[in-house]
């Protein structure tokens, strides 16, 4: 499959941008580059459908199943569509799609009851959970669908509106999706903008955006919550990873190399919980790098050795896995987010998790071995969101999903997810006697 975007922004004509084809490199249509003083219009429709949505959960929940059902009966459509832009395996744009419904379906329940408080004293106090209004999701091209839905769904659900902004690498499937689940919807509840910058950053920093929901790199989630500080904007950020899979002396290498190349190179690599380092003890380096390779070869990736680009259309980069890389080197300390893997060799399980934790991010981890007790305890000692054992990059819809350091703030997933779209209204009064 393609990856490798081109770094440039892209081309404009007539108030449209052009939208590439990965598996070729060529322009095959184009969306609106829609203008930052379009926003004042858009975030104010925005805030007056809020008025009405806010109002009825059961309504709400109602319309979020009907979307789900919708997208499953548009995945026709949107399917070759998210693979021409986006440059994944149709399969992979199905299940994407079928991610998709399944977020939509997940947070179709009507919002949390009112809860009662006390402290002792001869008060009745109530926590009711209140929307926060017109939000801003601001999502990346890797899977545009499934993150734009991951953003959609608990916002709807808590009862706010959302101006949802694609990457313009991925804006025509978005589109699609955003007219299949605004069906369903009131008008103006779910909007679509696509651009070029600086549209993402005058979304996040208009005073009428309640809440900026964003996936997507470190620095622009660094510019994000800049421009959300205006308005003291909540702000949620999903943002990048460098995942360690640490590969115990008693793991089966056979059994798991098929698993573990998977969960480092699915969508391309481009994946934020991919597996993005691997650690195996030093005596089991190279069978682990070869076990690896078995699965790259195909595609013309050689062992231990380094990448290139395939000789043909497009932005296609042979699957690599290297070894004998200095732990300093860029593949190892920065995000790769492409078919690209090191593997590293450790001397102690106290040395690998020390090479696991040293790095600025803080999204996913995993260990592999036999004993799953054992894996279970190096398991704890990773610094990171969420670990997982004998795999990897598979999340459930019911954890809260948050990296620690520098891959995110705020929790999406699960009810954290609900409750990062809501907040708490307290009302007093006396007990009565
Ligand atoms: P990116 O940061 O370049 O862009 C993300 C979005 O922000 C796009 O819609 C882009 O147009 C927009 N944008 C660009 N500049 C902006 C600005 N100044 N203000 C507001 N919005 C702006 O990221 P990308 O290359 O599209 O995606 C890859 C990154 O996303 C990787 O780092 C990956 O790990 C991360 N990611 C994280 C998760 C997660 O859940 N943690 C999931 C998928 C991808």
């Amino acid at each position: 499959m393609p990856n490798c975007r081109p770094c440039r922004a892209p081309r404009t004509r007539g108030g449209r941008f052009a939208v590439i084809d990965p598996a070729t490199g060529e322009a095959f249509d184009d969306s609106p580059d829609q203008q930052p003083d379009e926003l004042d219009g858009v975030v104010g429709r925005a805030h007056e459908a809020w008025q009405s949505w806010r109002t009825d959960p059961v309504a709400r929940a109602t319309a979020l199943l009907a979307a789900a059902d919708a997208v499953e009966a548009a995945g026709r459509g949107l399917a070759p569509l998210l693979t021409r832009e986006q440059g994944k395996p149709l399969a992979e744009s199905y299940a994407e799609i079928a991610g998709t419904a399944a977020r939509l379906r997940y947070f179709a329940e009507p919002a949390p009851e009112p809860r009662p408080i006390t402290d002792g004293r001869p008060v009745r106090g109530e926590i009711r959970w209140r929307p926060l209004g017109p939000v801003a999701a601001i999502v990346p091209w890797s899977f545009p669908l499934q993150l734009a839905s991951a953003k959609i769904a608990p916002a709807l659900a808590a009862g706010n509106t959302v101006v949802l902004k694609p990457s313009p690498f991925t804006p025509l499937a978005t589109r699609l999706l955003a007219s299949v689940v605004s069906a369903a919807l009131p008008e103006d509840v779910l909007t679509v903008v696509t651009g070029r910058e600086p549209l993402g950053a005058r979304l996040a920093s208009h005073p009428g955006i309640r809440h900026v929901t964003f996936t997507g790199s470190v620095p622009t989630g660094r510019a994000v919550a800049e421009g959300a500080a205006a308005s003291l904007a909540r702000v949620t950020l999903e943002l990048g990873g460098n995942d360690a899979a640490i590969l115990l002396d008693d793991v089966d290498v056979e059994r798991v190399a098929e698993r573990l190349f998977w969960a480092a190179f699915r969508n391309c690599g481009q994946v934020c919980t991919a597996v993005k380092r691997v650690y195996a003890p030093a005596r089991l380096c190279s069978s682990v790098a070869e076990a690896l390779a078995q699965y790259a070869k195909s595609d013309g990736g050689r062992a231990v050795s380094g990448g290139h680009r395939l000789d043909r259309l497009g932005y296609f980069f042979a699957p690599t896995i290297l070894a004998d890389v200095p732990s300093d080197s860029p593949a190892v300390t920065e995000e790769q987010f492409g078919p690209v893997l090191p593997v590293l060799p450790y001397g102690s399980l106290d040395e690998a998790v020390e090479a696991a934790n040293d790095t600025c991010y803080g999204l996913g981890g995993s260990v592999w071995g036999t004993d799953l007790d054992r894996a279970e305890a190096v398991a704890d000692r990773l610094e990171c969101g969420t670990v997982w054992i004998n795999h990897h990059a598979e999340p459930s819809l019911a954890q809260p999903f948050a990296g620690v350091k520098e891959s995110g703030a705020g929790v999406a997933g699960g009810p954290w997810g609900l409750y990062g779209n809501l907040r708490p209204f307290v009302v007093h009064r006396p007990q009565e006697a």
